[in-house]
């Protein structure tokens, strides 16, 4: 019985991608606040995960995806600048050998002693090796070049650290890749 309840709390703590009413991604939250949501018809159920939700009287399929009913406005939420969010933003590999998995620091992009600020534009996650043949230099200076240009993160770069293999089906709704036909039907 104890093992039901488990199996049945996970399900219920699932995560589910929450869409304004334009689509847009706004959040995430557990399958237990969506389907409340759903239930109370204020959010629409528009991809499911594989498994049922059984309650004594319905059952319901498990929300994945869901979109408001009404358009929400938001402020767009700032994200702190901070050395673990650049690291995040930029997924633990270095901007300039493209290498993962060794040990990480910050660049200046524009050198310090050169006036460069600590903004998101001009601080990258960037390997020891590459940063110490980068040296006070610039990039063009020091013949390196930056996989991409650096941006202060959005709300979508935030939610998409939760995709996971069973999140597949968002997706398309972070711009990951392509709608597919018909989903916006
Ligand atoms: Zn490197």
């Amino acid at each position: 019985m104890k093992t039901i309840k488990n199996h049945v709390n996970g399900i219920l703590n699932r995560q589910v991608l929450v869409l304004n009413q334009n689509y847009h991604p706004l959040l995430v939250c557990t399958a237990r606040r969506a389907i409340s949501l759903a239930y109370l018809g204020k959010v629409e159920i528009i991809e499911k995960y594989r498994e049922t939700v059984h309650s004594p009287s319905i059952a319901m399929p498990l929300p994945s995806v869901v979109k408001l009913d009404r358009f929400i406005h938001v402020r767009e939420s700032s994200i702190v600048l901070s050395r673990r969010n650049i690291l995040k933003r930029d997924r633990h590999q270095c901007q300039y050998c493209e290498r993962r998995s060794v040990p990480m620091t910050l660049d200046h992009i524009i050198p310090k002693e050169r006036n460069g600020p600590d903004s998101w534009e001009n601080l990258v996650c960037c390997c020891h090796t590459c940063n110490r043949a980068k040296g006070n230099r610039t990039p063009e200076q020091a013949g390196m070049k930056l996989m991409r240009r650096p941006k202060k993160p959005t709300r979508i770069h935030y939610i998409r650290q939760f995709v996971k293999r069973e999140q597949s089906s968002w997706r398309p709704y972070l711009y990951m890749e392509p709608m597919r036909t018909g989903a916006l039907a």
